[in-house]
């Protein structure tokens, strides 16, 4: 038997994504106009353990679409990895007559949405991650944001560094997924691209590039380094001194976070909040939101999990040739 859905709430956990406003907003606006009322909740599930649970109307998310970052705020908790926790925010969720919800974050927020599923409250979630890095579905919200934040950098970065001479190590966000520093690497036409999932961690391939593209009369020497590489001052102190070229490494940092969401992904976050939305309504729980092939569809959270998602050989090969 299918559950009736009155009331659904939304949070947003793990890091924040641009785009996630955009999602929200859809999730609140749909709901609204399918006639169910709307709980917002802040901060996570850290937020939702202390009953941080606001009503939302439409003009509650008025002027959001483009601005970076969560209007509900997000959070870590470890408490709510503890089955009491998860217990806990079930309830919390009955105690406001939440009876589905939707958790925009990564797959570590998967996990939650499916605790919060066996306790019986219904759950979707959306792929809210800057990585890419989820393997049901081929985009992910913030990760186009993102690539253009570090690219433009990049861009900046690379005129001051040919205009010296000098050799550049860029790193750029992506501890153990290097879509972000793959594509980097190919819209900014970077010499060497460190990705966790491809790196053997020999330098001095490195070293014998660069001395041979300065040979060729090469004015710059462009490295892009996943965060999950890491070292890359070291690396930098490392080059420079094997080389004798000048090498300076910058940390992009949290800034590839921020700012206004592209177009890509306020459609996408737009339209997967209104999906999210429609598929609690089915009755369905414990389902993810993906875009594949060119569709929306969703998943069960545990097949999803358990999906495996590598960068693509033949486009890794590309990146080196160009
Ligand atoms: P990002 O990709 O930005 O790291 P994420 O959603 O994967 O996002 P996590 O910190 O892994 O980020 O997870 C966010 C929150 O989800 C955690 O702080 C915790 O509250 C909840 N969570 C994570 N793993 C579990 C789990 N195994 N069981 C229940 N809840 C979990």
């Amino acid at each position: 038997m299918t559950k009736e859905i009155k009331t659904i709430g939304v949070l947003t956990s793990g890091g924040d994504a641009p785009g996630m406003n955009a999602a929200i907003r859809a999730v609140v606006r749909t709901a609204i106009a399918r006639g169910l009322k709307v709980k917002g909740i802040k901060k996570g599930f850290q937020g939702l353990l202390n009953d941080e649970v606001v009503d939302m109307e439409r003009k509650d998310v008025s002027d959001i679409i483009q601005k970076g970052g969560t209007i509900l705020g997000t959070a870590r908790s470890s408490e709510f990895k503890t089955e009491e926790g998860q217990k806990a925010g079930a309830e919390i969720c009955k105690k406001n007559k939440i009876d589905g919800i939707v958790v925009i974050g990564g797959d570590g927020s998967y996990r939650g949405a499916r605790a919060l599923s066996k306790f019986g409250v219904n759950t979707i979630a959306l792929p809210g991650t800057i990585d890419l890095d989820i393997a049901c579905t081929d985009y992910t919200i913030g990760f186009d944001t993102a690539v253009n934040t570090a690219m433009q950098a990049i861009d900046k970065v690379k005129d001051t560094s040919s205009s010296h001479e000098r050799c550049s190590i860029i790193e750029v966000m992506g501890r153990n997924a290097g879509y972000i520093a793959l594509w980097c690497g190919v819209a900014n036409g970077a010499e060497d691209i460190l990705l966790p999932e491809y790196y053997d961690f020999n330098e001095q391939t490195i070293i014998n590039n660069i001395i041979a593209n300065r040979k060729k009369g090469k004015t710059h020497h462009l490295i892009i380094n996943a965060e999950g590489i890491g070292h890359s001052t070291s690396m930098a102190k490392r080059i420079e001194a094997a080389t004798g070229i000048e090498t300076r490494a910058t940390i992009l940092g949290y800034m590839q976070r921020g700012g206004s969401p592209t177009a890509i992904d306020r459609y996408y976050a737009s339209m997967m909040g209104a999906y999210a939305v429609d598929v609690l309504i089915k009755g369905h729980t414990n389902r993810v939101v993906g875009y594949k092939a060119g569709e929306f569809v969703d998943y069960d959270i545990d097949e999803a999990l358990e999906m495996q998602k590598n960068i693509d050989e033949y486009q890794y090969e590309i990146s080196k040739l160009l």
